[in-house]
């Protein structure tokens, strides 16, 4: 009998583990991977080191920057970006990084004017004033803005590094995301994708991972887990039963339809989990010949396989680029013919020498890449999946407050549920 078993290695569970295992709880952890980090994963790709999951932290995530400083990590540098190319009205257009900020500036501002007012107190979602907002998803305040064909091409190219569907996605996290950066999106960008974790995601999860003195148990999927009121069940695909008194469930919520929790949750919640989040972006790396100039490219959903590209950094004489693309299915990451093509319309002559990604979509232990909920689940789901369930913490970024959708959010509920589980045993002798 383990005083708890937690259920997933990303940073939700990593850090549920040390934390409860540091204060002298026996913890054991499963892990369907052969690694921890989950959809954070430092891989090899042209010779060296690339984030093909979650990479960026930034010191103002309270959760993430704590865990940097108890480490003594810091973060690196974004690449300065000079030139912007933007996909708008069915043409290229470029610019300087300012002249861009210039046209787009008050085209995002427009989207987003309401979000502190939506969200006061962004860590506080039963103050939100949402009913307004619950069922608009991000296409709908893009037609509510009646913009010129140029003006709706050049938002939603703005967008689209964090878009998939535009009839799929709520509005609700677009704007708390905003409200929890003063409302200000170039802010949110900067926080939530420009500054890498020096060392990448492996050091501090090796850091974590180093601390901790929980059992880790890796290539061991979970089948189920019960709880019977007087303790925890887990059952591995393996058939193995591990008892504990209390279960971290830190899986991705596109995952959990695929594990048996006893007694099972109801309604938004088990709503939430059958619908899935949407989100099958794809991040790809792109390796490029020579040390090109530094830029940033944007196109539309939809309108360009690649929706968002810049350069990140220098390697053996040529350049690496981070890629996104809002639709995994749209563009075959392998294909490196189909990859310059699509980059030659931002920057004609690029020659691509290789690519690398990972496919989360497919991948059964994530079934997509950041969550991104659908309308009316950020609000009446995601609050109600934190709160205890029995003796069951359900933690993840997935499901985080604040930090929601990102690295930053999966600590904040690890360590949140690692704490409410010890206050627990503390109580109980
Ligand atoms: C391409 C991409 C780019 C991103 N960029 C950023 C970024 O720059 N900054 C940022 O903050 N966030 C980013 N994110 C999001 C961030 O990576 C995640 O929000 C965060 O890592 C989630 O952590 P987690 O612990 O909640 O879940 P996960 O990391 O998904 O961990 C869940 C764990 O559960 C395991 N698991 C699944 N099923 C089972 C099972 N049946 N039994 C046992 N174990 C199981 C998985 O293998 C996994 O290890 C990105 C994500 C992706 C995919």
């Amino acid at each position: 009998m383990y005083d708890v078993a937690v259920v997933g290695a990303g940073f939700a569970g990593v850090v549920a583990a040390r934390d409860l295992s540091v204060e002298g709880y026996s913890v054991v952890v499963c892990e369907a991977r052969d690694r921890v980090g989950g959809r954070t994963y430092s891989g090899e790709a042209f010779g060296r080191s690339v984030e093909f999951g979650g990479a960026y932290a930034h010191w103002t995530q309270p959760y993430v920057w704590r865990e940097l400083k108890r480490y003594g990590i810091g973060l690196s540098a974004p690449m300065e970006i000079e030139k912007v190319h933007w996909l708008a009205d069915g043409v290229v257009h470029s610019g300087t990084a300012a002249e861009y900020a210039g046209i787009g500036g008050p085209l995002i501002a427009r989207y987003m004017a309401d979000a502190r007012a939506r969200f006061p107190r962004p860590f506080d979602l039963a103050a939100a004033d949402t009913g307004a907002i619950e069922e608009e998803t991000l296409g709908d305040r893009l037609d509510s803005l009646n913009l010129s064909a140029y003006d709706r091409d050049v938002l939603d190219g703005m967008l689209a590094p964090l878009v998939c569907s535009y009839s799929r996605q709520g509005v609700a996290q677009f704007l708390l995301w905003a409200a929890t950066t003063f409302g200000d999106w170039g802010a949110f960008l900067e926080t939530a994708g420009a500054w890498p974790i020096e060392g990448g995601t492996a050091r501090l999860l090796d850091a974590i991972t180093g601390e901790s003195k929980a059992e880790l148990r890796l290539s061991t999927p979970v089948a189920a887990i019960e709880d019977d009121g007087a303790g925890i069940t887990v059952t591995t695909r393996e058939n193995d039963r591990i008892r504990a008194r209390h279960a971290v469930v830190a899986l991705p919520l596109n995952t959990l339809n695929a594990v048996t929790v006893t007694p099972p949750v109801t309604g938004p919640v088990r709503t939430m989990i059958e619908q899935k989040h949407p989100m099958t972006t794809s991040k790809l790396w792109v390796r490029v010949k020579g040390e090109i100039d530094p830029f940033a490219a944007c196109a539309p959903v939809g309108k360009h396989p690649v929706n968002a590209a810049r350069t990140e950094s220098r390697h053996d004489g040529d350049t690496l680029l981070a890629c996104f693309c809002s639709d995994a299915s749209v563009i075959n990451g392998d294909d490196r013919t189909a990859v310059q093509h699509a980059l030659r319309a931002f920057v004609p002559g690029v020659e691509v020498v290789d690519t690398a990604w990972h496919d989360w979509v497919a991948d059964p232990f994530s079934r997509g890449t950041w969550a991104h909920h659908r309308p009316g689940n950020l609000t009446r789901a995601v609050p109600r999946m934190r709160e205890a369930h029995g003796r069951i913490r359900f933690a993840g970024g997935d499901i985080a407050a604040i930090g929601i959708g990102g690295i930053d959010g999966a600590i904040e509920t690890g360590t949140e549920a690692a704490r409410d589980i010890a206050r627990a045993l503390s109580d109980c002798g």
